[in-house]
């Protein structure tokens, strides 16, 4: 028998009640155009839509023979650093006490590992802090206080994340979120202003990236800032290796933002490689993965009135063979950057009007 297992044999040793003999390979990597032939025409970068500058950085560091992972944070540094983006690092939208918390990981194909830090405060560059985690421990994940030590033995200074706009933000939101605190928001003595609170409900952003070489090595990372206003010690699907970011050498990459507790639920990341080695084209399987946050979402409060997902997610690929893609549950762009250079894209989206 192969290595993974003939589906007669599966058969047969369920039928005999044979648990755990038989049948613990997983399936054979299905598509065998997933292979390069021969070197891709140029190293590809897939990110979500804030990542135009970073898939550029990304292709271009892979050209210049960096390892796709190490691409992939070189490019989400930039993001990282702009205090103009809200999502990300430094300007980041804080947990409701005002409190920057970050969250990122990173996976590197040609060896397999991965490295990721989550409620992480006060370090800047958490991509880079996951790069030490992969490299340096022989663990995956580390978390708040003990992310936070292991940042600054490596020298990552500390930082304070909360800029001057994103404090406003944020005393905007504690004054406005609602009538049973004693906050008052200067408003409340004049016109309300519920459309401002509403646009904050659930304010989300991230910087995920795809990375494949012209060898077709892959790597990936992604890295936020989370959703605005959690709280303290809420961790997303960003460092959530199989959820917000995957990377399967044989196969590409998957990964995600928007809303983290429906990609985790749906296992995003790992479900989109998964897609992937079956068979199904890099938009075909985050058009997949977006299918399968729908069929997974059945609470009411979730639902708009047309019984729609109310939130958005979105879902990014790259494959081992160059080829890539995007789905989003509403109409949105993503960023590529290849031989043709870096630009922005529509997502297939699932539904073509915003939520109510
Ligand atoms: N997925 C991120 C999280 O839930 C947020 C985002 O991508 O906008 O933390």
């Amino acid at each position: 028998m192969s290595q993974s297992c003939s589906r007669r044999a599966f058969l047969q040793s369920s039928a005999a009640g044979l648990a755990g003999v038989a049948c613990t390979a997983e399936p054979a990597v299905a598509s065998a155009s997933l292979a390069p032939a021969t070197r891709l025409r140029s190293p590809v970068a897939v990110a979500s839509e804030n990542g135009l500058q970073a898939v550029q950085i990304a292709v271009e560091k892979m050209l210049a023979g960096w390892r796709p992972v190490d691409a992939a944070v070189a490019g989400v540094t930039v993001v990282e650093d702009d205090p103009l983006d809200d999502s990300v690092g430094l300007g980041g939208l804080p947990n409701e006490e005002g409190v920057v918390e970050l969250d990122a990981c990173v996976m590197d194909g040609p060896s397999g590992l991965a490295g990721a830090v989550a409620a992480l405060q006060g370090i800047q560059n958490p991509s880079q802090v996951a790069l030490k985690v992969m490299r340096h421990t022989d663990h995956v994940l580390l978390v708040g206080e003990g992310a936070l030590r292991f940042a600054r033995s490596y020298g990552f200074p500390v930082v304070e994340l909360l800029t001057a706009a994103s404090r406003k933000v944020w005393l905007e939101w504690r004054e406005r979120r609602g009538a049973a605190d004693k906050w008052l928001h200067p408003d409340e003595n004049g016109p309300h202003g519920k459309a401002w609170f509403d646009q904050w409900k659930h304010k989300t952003g991230t910087i995920h990236l795809g990375a494949v070489d012209a060898n077709g090595d892959c790597g990936s990372c992604t890295t936020t800032s989370g959703l605005a206003f959690k709280i303290p010690g809420r961790v997303g699907d960003s460092p959530l290796i199989g959820c917000g970011n995957y990377c399967d050498n044989d196969v590409g990459t998957g990964g995600s933002t928007g809303r983290g507790e429906a990609c985790i639920l749906a296992n995003g990341g790992a479900f989109i490689v998964q897609q992937m080695a079956a068979g199904k084209s890099p938009t075909d399987a985050c058009v997949a993965a977006v299918q399968r946050v729908v069929r997974l979402t059945k609470v009411k409060r979730l639902l708009d009135d047309q019984g729609r997902p109310n939130f958005q997610v979105k879902f990014y690929a790259v494959g081992k063979n160059g080829q890539f893609g995007a789905a989003s549950m509403y109409p949105s762009k993503f960023a590529v950057a290849d031989d043709a250079g870096a630009r922005l894209l529509d997502t297939a989206a699932q539904f073509a009007t915003a939520p109510r």
